[in-house]
């Protein structure tokens, strides 16, 4: 549920996650599937634009890092 290490999902970057991408494709996932990715505030738009690029739903949400253990 929790996206545990919240590092961001764009390669090579190491940056601490502040955004959550909740994504799935429609031609592979089923209706109730969605995957995360999280970003940091540099690559969040980059992310989001990759999926939206594609046509795939998503929705982007603001992580909570003090919430975490971490
Ligand atoms: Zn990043």
């Amino acid at each position: 549920m929790n996206p545990a290490p919240a590092e961001c999902s764009r390669a090579g970057c190491r940056d601490t996650a502040a955004w959550a991408v909740l994504w799935r494709n429609p031609r592979i996932h089923t209706a109730d599937r969605r995957k995360t990715w999280v970003a940091c505030d540099e690559h969040v738009g980059y992310l989001r634009d990759f999926l939206a690029a594609r046509d795939f739903p998503l929705e982007v949400q603001p992580l909570t890092p003090s919430e975490s253990t971490a």
